[in-house]
């Protein structure tokens, strides 16, 4: 785990990329803004630290080294596998800070913002208001996640894997949360936007080895519409859901999760509290 910070004092804000070894579009944009800030090119108006989490996995061009980090969360520094006192020391390193967690996905060119639970939504509303994303997936359905145990921030999602865009997305995405966190000044144009932003949260997976996705993700399959091809066989659902992180190729066993229109964040901020 590499960290670098900037600013007087300590860290108050930390954009965490890296966290799987193979999503290169936020490490490259995370180290791409590091050197930025080194050449003086972005100047910070407030103590932040960039943390590029699983260096070991990147080095060998593989997600993890013993096993998927972002599911091992809290993680224990006796532990004897890598990826359990990553975790732990990751979770030291940001204690206190506002963090902006970056991820690329297989399934979705768009990006999104992620939440654990609609207690975090709640709690983080403003900031995802602010980063102008008009997608937010509260995935309650994952454990031993990184944003289950930090304090406050969010989680954003940028997009295919090594895509052009996905890139793109990711400097976008953390020169949005730097400016919402006043890292950055307004001078930078990532001027905080409030827009509506679409809610949905995951109800469970949806199993089915080799099955082939050919719907859209945050697009309703309505009840009798198919949704996968496996072999000849269509697959059809039993009941409407919108596919939330499905894929041909993400996962082995499952095509992705069951999703849920909750509403637009307002209303469903609203009915929280
Ligand atoms: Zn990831």
């Amino acid at each position: 785990m590499r960290v670098y910070s900037f600013g007087e004092g300590s860290p108050e804000v930390s954009v965490v990329f890296g966290i799987h070894g193979d999503e290169v579009s936020g490490i490259d944009s995370g180290l791409d803004i590091v050197s930025d800030i080194d050449d003086g090119v972005i100047d910070v108006l407030r103590p932040v630290q960039f943390v590029f989490v699983n260096e070991e996995a990147y080095d060998r061009g593989s997600r993890f080294c013993n096993v998927d980090l972002n599911r091992v969360f809290p993680g224990s520094l006796d532990s004897d596998v890598f990826e359990e006192r990553l975790a732990s020391e990751l979770l030291d390193v940001v204690e206190g800070t506002v963090v902006l967690d970056v991820h690329s996905t297989v399934s979705y060119s768009g990006v999104f913002s992620c939440v654990s639970s609609r207690d975090m939504l709640v709690e983080n509303s403003e900031l995802i208001r602010c980063m102008g994303i008009d997608t937010c997936a509260v995935l309650s359905d994952f454990d031993g996640e990184f944003m289950q145990y930090f304090d406050e921030g969010l989680c954003v999602e940028v997009g295919v894997m090594h895509s052009e865009r996905a890139f793109k997305l990711a400097r976008l995405s953390m020169m949005q949360f730097l400016s919402c966190t006043g890292v950055i000044g307004d001078d930078y144009g990532f001027d905080a936007v409030s827009e509506e932003i679409d809610v949905f949260e995951t109800a469970g997976c949806i199993e089915g080895e080799g099955v082939r996705f050919v719907g859209d993700n945050f697009s309703k399959v309505g009840s009798g519409e198919v949704f996968g091809v496996r072999d000849d066989e269509e697959i059809v659902a039993e009941e409407l859901f919108y596919p939330i992180l499905m894929s041909t190729d993400g996962y082995s066993e499952i095509v992705g999760y069951r999703g849920e229109y909750l509403g637009v964040l307002d209303d469903v901020v609203g009915s929280c509290e």
